[in-house]
């Protein structure tokens, strides 16, 4: 492949590096670079926050139509965020983080009317071109159009390690290797397995698996595979 291709999707199950894959692509390429997961994350914040009763499909969806969310980049907090995400020009980027919203955001994902008026929005900000987006289902059902889709994943335990690592660096000691393994694992059931848009990868994605591999090799191989000689650090 020797022309930049115009869209990059990139979906893989959880922790599998590929938000730290997609942004170092989109920084190299300098491209758009857009996270879905922190749009489900935000839907799911939303109505833990508004008391809503998780399985009213129909009142989460309505929610999510409704929601003023705007993900923006980091600006100059200097906490390690990779974007920011305002709710109702409420900060809540850390907050998606919380062990409630990884309990339920499969869950929520897992609706119809949620994933429609996500996917719809998606879809807005994928046709300006020039970006790397990221998820579990661009190359199938967002972007099927891409150019160029990838599959990063990684074994569950080490995909575990780093959650468990990451939630240690932002303080939290308490951090439970077992039951951040067993969330990956639930996660992964779930995401796959789900009626709607279960996530897969596309015919024609590349597979990449980056148990052995650093985030920074890994956007070495894709650079390479666009033919770009460009190095990363
Ligand atoms: O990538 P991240 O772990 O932040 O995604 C959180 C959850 O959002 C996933 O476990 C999945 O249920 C959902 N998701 C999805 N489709 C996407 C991105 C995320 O269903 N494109």
């Amino acid at each position: 492949m020797s022309a930049y291709p115009t869209t990059i999707a990139i979906d893989g199950p959880a922790a599998s590096g590929k938000t730290t894959v997609g942004r170092m692509l989109a920084e190299a390429l300098d491209y758009l670079f857009l996270d879905t997961g922190c749009m489900y994350r935000a839907a799911t914040l939303a109505a833990l926050d508004a008391n809503i009763d998780l399985e009213n499909e129909t009142a989460v969806a309505h929610l999510t139509t409704q929601l003023n969310m705007r993900i923006l980049p980091p600006g100059n907090q200097d906490d390690g965020r990779v974007y920011t995400v305002l709710l109702d020009d409420q900060d809540v980027t850390w907050r998606l983080r919380d062990p409630a919203v990884d309990a339920n955001v499969s869950r929520i994902a897992s609706i119809l009317g949620v994933r429609q008026e996500l996917v719809r929005r998606q879809h807005t900000i994928g046709q300006q071109g020039q970006v790397v987006m990221v998820g579990r289902d661009i190359g199938t059902v967002v972007m099927p159009d891409a150019p160029l889709k990838l599959y990063v994943t990684a074994s569950a335990e080490e995909r575990a390690r780093r959650r468990w690592e990451d939630r240690r660096d932002q303080g939290h000691e308490d951090a439970d290797y077992d039951a951040i393994l067993a969330d990956v694992n639930r996660r992964d059931q779930l995401d796959g397995n789900r009626r709607h848009s279960p996530m897969r990868p596309a015919d024609d994605a590349i597979i990449l698996d980056t148990t052995k591999q650093s985030p920074a090799e890994v956007v070495q191989h894709i650079l390479s595979l666009l033919s770009i000689p460009k190095s990363v650090s």
